[in-house]
């Protein structure tokens, strides 16, 4: 019988997924990028840095789901500066 393969350290440095109380700022894709909304989405203001965006539903239900999270252009939520950036 051979020797069994160890595979304790197999714990990926990036894109672990997304933990209800991790905290982090939701994407919201900016207006100026995405000029027409889809049903659902709704348009708001970036609390950061005030461009219009839209919050999506997929968005919405994380937050929702999670109260440690926010909105913010993706710009703003990419940018680390408000905590982790999470992809809806
Ligand atoms: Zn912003």
């Amino acid at each position: 019988m051979g020797r069994k393969e160890k595979t304790a350290n197999e714990q990926p440095l990036s894109m672990k997924p997304y933990k209800i109380g991790d905290g982090g700022t939701v994407c919201f894709p900016r207006k100026s990028a995405v000029d027409t909304g889809k049903p659902g989405w709704k348009l708001t203001k970036c609390p950061f840095c005030g461009a219009e965006c839209w919050e999506t539903p997929m968005a919405r239900g994380l937050i929702a789901k999670d109260p440690t999270l926010r909105g913010a252009c993706t710009m703003c939520a990419l940018s680390g500066k408000y905590g982790k950036g999470v992809k809806a």
